[in-house]
Parts: C-alpha cells; structure tokens; sequence
C-alpha cells in the first residue's frame, strides 16, 4: 500500500487524500504509530524509499566551461590575429598566438573549476537535520534519511523535511512560500480539510521546503525526496547562480573598459608604425597584437574569482561557511561585530550550580550532565520536589550516555535542568510516562518563559512553568515577588538565573493559557546556571580590540549576568549595560548614541537587533550580527554580514544569513574576518601585480616605436613573456597567506576604490622602470658589441627578472619585502618561479626556442646582470615604498 501512494503523491488512504483523511487514519495507512518508527523499519523504508533528496541541479558541464572561456573579445581578436599572421606569410607567428589562446583557455577553465568545487563543497557542509521521534525517542537526524511514516518534531525556525501530515499543532503557522510563493504565513491546524482543497488551503498538511515560523508541530511523513510537492516543482528551479560579487563585476567592467581602450591605443600605434615609422604590414600589425595581449587584464577576473574562492575554502577550514559569496570581501571591512551571549561567547554547556527558594540557597553538585550528584540539603523538601519536576516535565531536552560521559539532545539549558533532577532525587524518565504532557506554550524569546500541562493517573491536571524570573515570578504571587532580591544577587556572579514554578489547574482541563496561569503558580525556585566563557573567545575579542572592531554583546538575559560575562571576557573593565525596556525609552538621536557607545544589550528581542544594525549602519559602520531564531532574520538580512548558528540555530536564520558558524563560536567570526582582509589584501596584491606588468610590457614596445629604435623586444618575444608570467607568477599571489600585521590595523575604509590614485601612480612608475630595464640592458649589449639576437635575449631575461623581483616586492603591501622571511616565498611562489625559470632556460638554450623566438645563449655573467637589473629595481621600489610610508604618516 505504502509502495502506490508514493508512487502517486496524490494520494492518501484508501485511495483518498491525506488531508482529508484524519490523523488515525493516516497513521494506520502509513504503518506509523506515534511512538515512531523502530530504527530497522526506518531502516527498512530507506532502502525502499531512497534518501529524502531532490536530484541535484546539474551545474555547468565542463564542455560549457570550456567553451566560455572562448567567449571573451580579446579571443576573438587573437583568433583573427593568428589567421591573418598566417596570410602574411608568418607560420611561427601564427602559432604562438595559437598557443597563448590556448593556454589562457586552459587557465580559465581550471581556475572556475577550482572555484566552483570550493563553492558546492560549502553548500554540501550545510546539510539539514531533522528531528523525528522513533522508537519513543527524540533523535536529530540528517534530513535525508526521513522516510515516510516518520514522527516529525517541529518548532519554529525549522524547515519541513518532507511533506507530513498533521498529528498535532500549537499556534503553527508555515511560511509557504517557497512553494506558493504566498508571503504571509499559513496558520495550520491538524482537522482534516475537503479533499478538493487546493494546495495552499490544506491546512492539515505541511509541505517539505517551507519553514515554521510560530508554535509547535506533531507530524507524520507522507512523502519524502521527489515524491513531496517541493519535489515537483524543482524541476522549474534547477537554475544555479553565477558565483559573482560586487568585486567581480567591477573587475569585469573594468577589464571590458581596458579591452576597449587598449585595442584602440594599440590600433594608434599601428597606424603611427606603418605611416610614420615604415613598418610593413604584418610587422605593425604583430606589434599591435603583441601591445594588445600584454596590456589587456584578460584573465584578472578569473584570477581574482580564485582568490575569493581560495579565502571561501579558508574559512570553511576555520568553521566559517560562507553561504553567499559577497561576503567573503565584506567580512575584511567589519568594523562591529554584534554578538550573542549564550552558546557565541559562552561555552553552551550549562550546568545547574546553585537553587534558591524562600530564605535558602544552596549548592548542586555533579559532572557535565551526567545524571549523578546532589543537591546540598538545607532547601525545604516540597519546594526542591516541585522544582525537579518542573526541570524534568517542561523540557523538550533528553539526555543520551556517549562514550566519555553524557551528552545534550536539544537545548543545553534544558539537559542541564534535566541532570539536576536527576540530581534532586527525580526519576525523569519515569515522572515524563507518569505524567504526559497535554499541551504546552512553547518558548519564545519575546515573552521568556514556556509552560506545559500535565495529566496525573487519576485525571488530576498539574502546569509546569520556566523561565526568566521577571517573567515567572510575578505570576507567582507574594511567594514570587519575596525571591526577586536572589535574582540580582545569583545574576551578579554571572549565573543565569531561571525561576520555576506549579500550578494546579481544574480537573479535565485540556488546554493552557497564559491568563489563567497569572497568579496561580507556586512554590516558586530559582535556579542560577553556569556557562562559562569561552576562552577562545576572550582571545578573539583581545585580536578585535587590536584590530580595530568593536564588539558589542546583544543577549535576551538579565542585565546583571550579561554584565559579569561580559567583564570575564574582556570586553570592557566596566562594560555599559542597557537593556531592551530602556532602549525603548530613547529617542531616535538617544539610541544611535547608545548604540555607538554601549556594549552590553541585555533583556532585548530581536526587533532591537534590527534597530541596532540600522543605528550603526547609519553611522557608516559595517555590522556583523550573530543570530539563531526565526525572528533573527529580518536582522541577518539587514546587517552587513548575517552570522547564523549552525549547531543551535533554526533553517529560518541559516537561510537569512551571509555565513554559518559550524561550531557557533565567536572566535570563528573573527578568524572569518581575519581571512576576509587577508582576501582584500591578495586581491590589491593580485591587482597589483597584473597592471603594472601587463603596462610595462606594452609600454616597451610603444616607446621603442614611438623613439624610432630598433625594438628591443620582438612583439613574439613579449607574447611569450605574457604568457609564462600569466600561468605562474599572476596566479600565485592568490594564495598568500596574512601578512603579519592584518589584525593590528584598523578595518579598511569600505568604499574605497580598487583602482585608486596610488595603483595608477604605480602602473606609471612599475611600466617606466621595466621600459628603462629592458632598453638599458638592450643597448647596453648592443654597445658592449653583442650580436642583436643576444641583446634581445638579454632583454627578455631581464624583462622576466623585473617581474619576478617585481612581484616579491608586491608580496608586501604593508610590511618591507627585504628580510628572510620575506623572501623564502609560499609554495606556489617557488614553484612559479621554479616554471618560470626552467621556460626562461628553454628560451635562451633550446635550438628550436631560438629559431622560432630569435634568441641567442647568455654567458654566467650575462645571466648574472640581467638578475642584477631586476635587484636594482626592486630595491628603487623598496625606496618608493619608504618614502610613501613616511609620507602618508605625516
Ligand atoms: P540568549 O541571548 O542568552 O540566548 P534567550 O533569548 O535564549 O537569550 O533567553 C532569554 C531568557 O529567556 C533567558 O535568560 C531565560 O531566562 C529564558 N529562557 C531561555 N530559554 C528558555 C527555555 N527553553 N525555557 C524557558 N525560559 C527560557
Ligand atoms: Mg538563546
């Protein structure tokens, strides 16, 4: 039976439609029990059923990518360029400019498939769980293997696994569109609705894809993988993006822009070469060729996609995943980072040290959350009975024993109460069969507290309420109020602290609500939890004092405690606390004020996050804010760098954000950005590198036409320099990693232009020098009597010399490139040079080189003085970076 109805997702029991039938009947048809399915039957239907995924998207065949990488102008114009070289009578030509199109095709193709792996490899970190219930049990397991007539458990935040029929709902309202690509949320409830419904009004069902975005879901399975609707319809939606980013645009339209300008300088050049300088025409026409290749930025773009895509690997190794791929370039201006307290700069693993009730507070003893230890005695006894159950019944947590001690499913928070009732002398397991639980008003950041309802075998009706004691006490009457000054005093030693509380409610009562619990609960306790920070994160935020980025700290607890934290993890000596109710109280001038000076936001909701990331922006900040929950995605969305969660946080934020933290540590924001201003730094580097050679190059020929000399460089010869030097040295740069002071300096300025005043200065001086190094070498030779073979071949050598000594010079932006150090070079380095020096020996040795390139064999010393030229102006250009330094700091 179950076999037909996934073949035709249609159809429900007996033939009809799962909406419309009722929870029993769907059960019955699924062969599902609330209790879950046993692991060999989930086992079993896997096999059977296939992992709940969609096909994959196909992506762009390698044929595709190879073929694009023809589709530039500059192709075309070599394309045309070889053709009529061979007209002319120039076979040797001709196939060199066969060659260079073809190598820089090959560079092209590799280096998108390098970035394309990197990029699909993030999106594979980023699989989905799901939490089902099977065998009685809460389990989080990979999404793909939900089968159909698996329990799903859901809160908000979560994304559907697969489409599932409603058992059970609370307050549930669905964001649907994915799939209806209607806005506003679907509120669902578990009675069946008339078959005919169409899909955006079955409420019953819930649909995979789409996400929860308010209260609590029993659900079971009815289709998985391309069975669910979503399955359906993702046949229209396998288009993938093209990995692209501010960056590479404006790399591209610049690129496009040089193209223009230099075919149109380079056909001036010709024109002035045939009529006033006598050139023949294939000889102007090489020329212009050989200006165009060098000059032209052909394969920047594709350079620079790698360097992004090289940092995007880099931070995935440091547990930042990068999900959209303009961040990888904002993440090295941040210059704010907002922060969660609990789980981001705090361990998250929790622990109950201390309970207090009227008059008493006392010790917890135990080890993680393992189940053994004590309570201290001293507490009067039906208090710390009322307090274990409440821990143990309004809990959504279980504890498991792992190797090595025991471990948390779900919120550490929740398997910390879990171990102290044990801890209290509570049986919890058997308290939660003893007592099911009928209803419950989940958690929810904005009011702070959760309660459940709970059945006692003689049809007797008990709530259990938690949370944060602002909240909770108040409900509790003159009992409650009496404990508020413990709050302060448990909150000042960093604890968090959380009041639990009983009510006894009418016999056959089925549903809670929040005013019928006001002032009904009792025997109110406070409990104060530990969550230390953690130490990698008090070294973080040192780096962010040293690096010029501010942290702030935005937690939904208690001023006091947030406080204490923030003090321990150095933050500030004294750090300003404001909270959420006091923030409300300013006006618009008085919050931004606060927002540039404050550094602890306690009490707030996530609307004050939005608010925040809006005040700092408006300051010209650039704001990386920390989020978990569903209502943290308008703030994701809004802020510079959306930072989600994820082990602790929901789909819902995931899905907002710019980044995901695998490990949900604060240090591995500050790693992220570390790298991104590492990204920025290669990225001036490789620019930096590119124009000026590519202009000295080109300048070489145009000055020895324009001066109406001999050139000292055949146009083939700079085609064959522009084509080693771009396969090695302009790739490597790509790959270097920090320099040492990328955390001592302030975040750099975020509009500041890639092309600005000093690169331009540098491509006019970098060009002036290589044109004065070749033309002096050449007719130094010439002079010395050499033969013009050997002068050029000289030239060459020492227009290779340049680049390379160039390019260390460049491997430096803010440090000196003199020193040891500085000069052993990363691995790509050496093995670009090593490519570069081996193609040079071939040039100048190998007989055939020689009659295709005109080149001659170098004497030791010759060899010796082309290097020589290249020291020289390294060191010229050392000076100019001293002297610019010191100027600057003036
Ligand atoms: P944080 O920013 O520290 O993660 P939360 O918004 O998660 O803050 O929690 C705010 C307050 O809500 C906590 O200090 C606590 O008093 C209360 N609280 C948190 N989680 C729960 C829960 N599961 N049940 C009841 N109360 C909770
Ligand atoms: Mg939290």
């Amino acid at each position: 039976m179950l076999r037909r109805m996934t073949d035709r997702p249609e159809a429900g029991p007996e033939g009809g439609a799962w909406h419309a039938a009722t929870p029993e009947a769907t059960l019955a048809a699924l062969g599902a029990t609330p209790r879950g399915l046993s692991e060999a039957e989930a086992a079993a239907r896997l096999a059977r059923f296939g992992p709940n995924r969609l096909p994959a998207a196909p992506g762009r065949s390698p044929w595709r990518r190879l073929l694009d990488q023809f589709r530039s102008l500059l192709v075309v114009v070599l394309l045309v360029a070889g053709v009529l070289a061979l007209a002319f009578g120039k076979p040797v030509d001709a196939a060199v400019i066969l060659l260079v199109v073809l190598v820089n095709a090959a560079i092209g193709f590799i280096q998108e498939g390098k970035a394309e792996e990197a990029l699909s490899a993030i999106a594979r970190m980023l699989d989905p769980r799901a939490a089902v219930r099977r065998e009685g049990h809460r389990r989080s397991i990979p999404a793909e293997q939900v089968v159909p007539g698996d329990i799903l458990l859901l809160e908000p935040g979560d994304r559907v696994p697969a489409d599932a029929r409603l058992l059970r709902a609370h307050g549930l309202a669905v964001d649907e569109s994915a799939l209806t690509g209607e806005s506003v949320p679907a509120e669902k409830s578990a009675a069946p609705v008339p078959p005919g419904a169409p899909l955006a009004e079955r409420a019953s069902m819930l649909f995979s894809g789409t996400l929860v975005v308010r209260g609590t879901a029993i659900a079971v399975a009815t289709a998985t993988g391309a069975g669910t609707e979503l399955g359906r319809i993702s046949r229209l939606l396998t288009e993938v993006e093209a990995p692209t980013t501010p960056l590479l645009r404006q790399m591209d339209r610049f690129a496009r822009q040089a193209t223009a300008v230099v075919l149109a300088l380079s056909v001036v050049v010709f024109a002035f070469a045939v009529l006033a300088r006598g050139y023949s025409l294939p000889d102007g026409f090489l020329a212009l060729v050989a200006i165009a290749v060098s000059a032209i930025p052909a394969g920047l773009p594709a350079v620079l996609t790698v360097t992004l895509a090289i940092g995007v690997r880099r931070m995935a190794a440091r547990n930042a995943l990068i999900r959209r791929l303009p961040a990888v370039e904002t993440l090295g201006a941040v210059s704010v980072i907002c922060s969660d307290k609990t789980g981001t700069l705090t361990r998250n693993e929790m622990s109950v040290a201390r309970v207090a009730s009227a008059g008493a507070e006392v010790r917890v003893e135990g080890e993680g959350y393992a189940p053994q230890g004590r309570v201290e005695p001293g507490l009067d006894a039906e208090h710390l009975a009322a307090a274990a159950r409440v821990a143990a019944l309004c809990n959504d947590a279980a504890l498991r024993r792992a190797e090595g001690g025991w471990t948390a499913e779900g919120d550490p928070m929740e398997a910390a109460l879990l171990a102290f009732a044990h801890r209290a002398g509570l049986d919890a397991e058997a308290a939660r069969e003893a007592h099911p639980r009928l209803d419950a008003i989940p958690f929810d950041s904005a009011h702070r507290w959760m309660a459940t309802l709970h059945g006692t075998p003689d049809g007797g009706r008990f709530a259990c309420v938690k949370g944060a004691p602002e909240a909770v006490l108040p409900m509790a009457g003159a009992a409650g109020e009496a404990l508020q000054p413990m709050v302060a005093r448990l909150a000042a030693e960093g604890m968090r602290v959380l009041a639990l509380a009983e009510a006894v409610l009418p016999e056959g009562a089925d549903r809670l609500d929040a005013a019928a619990l006001a002032g009904a609960l009792c025997r109110p306790v406070l409990v104060g939890l530990i969550d230390p920070p953690r130490p990698e994160a008090i070294a973080a935020v040192a780096e962010c004092r040293a690096a010029g980025i501010r942290v702030v700290m935005i937690t939904g607890d208690h001023a006091a405690t947030a406080a204490a934290i923030a003090r321990d993890l150095g933050l500030a000596e004294a750090p300003r606390v404001l909270t959420g109710a006091e923030l409300d109280a300013l006006d618009d001038a008085a919050f931004r004020q606060a927002a540039r000076d404050v550094e602890v936001f306690a009490r707030t909701s996530p609307e004050h996050k939005l608010r925040l990331v809006e005040a700092l922006q408006a300051d010209g900040r650039i704001v990386a804010m920390t989020g978990d929950g569903v209502n943290d995605s308008p703030a994701l969305k809004r802020a510079d760098i959306g930072v989600a969660m994820g082990r602790g946080g929901t789909v819902a934020a995931q899905q907002a954000a710019d980044m995901v933290l695998a490990d949900d540590n604060f240090a591995s924001i500050v790693a992220a950005v570390k790298e991104g201003r590492t990204v920025h730094d290669n990225v001036t580097k490789v620019i930096g590198w590119t124009l000026p050679t590519n202009g000295g190059e080109a300048f070489a020929i145009i000055a020895a036409i324009v001066a109406a000399v001999v050139l000292p460089l055949t146009p083939l010869q700079i085609l064959w320099v522009n084509m080693i030097t771009a396969v090695t040295l302009g790739l490597v740069l790509a790959f270097e990693p920090p320099e040492e002071g990328v955390m001592r300096r302030p975040p750099r300025a975020p509009d500041a232009p890639l092309v600005d005043g000093h690169l331009l200065w540098r491509i006019l001086f970098v060009s002036a020098l290589f044109v004065a190094g070749t033309f002096g070498v050449f007719f130094w030779f010439v002079g010395q009597g050499a033969a013009e073979a050997v002068a050029r071949s000289a030239a060459v050598n020492a227009l290779v010399a340049l680049e390379v000594f160039y390019l260390f010079s460049v491997r430096m932006l803010h440090g000196r490139s003199l020193g040891w150090r500085q000069a052993m070079g990363t691995p790509p380095v050496l093995a670009g040079l090593a490519v570069v020096l081996a193609a040079q020996a071939l040039l100048t040795y190998a007989p055939p080189l020689q009659a295709a390139f005109g080149t001659a064999a170098l004497s030791a010393a010759e060899v010796l003085a082309c290097a020589a030229v290249g020291a020289a102006a390294f060191l010229v250009l050392e000076a100019e970076k001293a002297l610019l330094r010191r100027l600057r700091r003036r």
